[in-house]
């Protein structure tokens, strides 16, 4: 199953706000049948889940908080990492000298 990555870029773009819920629900249902044809996009969604989860228990505010600022540093870096190939290519180690 190949992996369509300018399909990726724009779900990703998304994510953060699907995370919190704040997205019409078409958008949800389209990143929805992404995620349905795509595991890297899944593995994706699930460590952000993670971080999501984390940055809740930390801050137990009276308001659901979004994301918070290292969350969303994190979510940053992440998805700049998919863009540059990384994330899809973790085998790629480079061995120092
Ligand atoms: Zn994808």
């Amino acid at each position: 199953m190949a992996h369509k990555c300018g399909n990726c870029t724009e779900i990703f773009g998304m994510l953060s706000e699907y995370l919190d819920l704040e997205l019409p629900l078409a958008m949800c249902q389209e990143i929805d049948e992404h995620l349905a044809t795509c595991p890297p996009c899944v593995d994706f969604v699930k460590s952000l889940r993670k971080t999501v989860d984390l940055c809740r228990q930390y801050e137990p505010s009276e308001t659901p908080a979004p994301l918070g600022e290292a969350a969303r540093r994190d979510l940053l870096a992440a998805y700049r990492r998919m863009l540059t190939g990384e994330f899809a290519k973790p085998e790629k180690i480079e061995l120092p000298r």
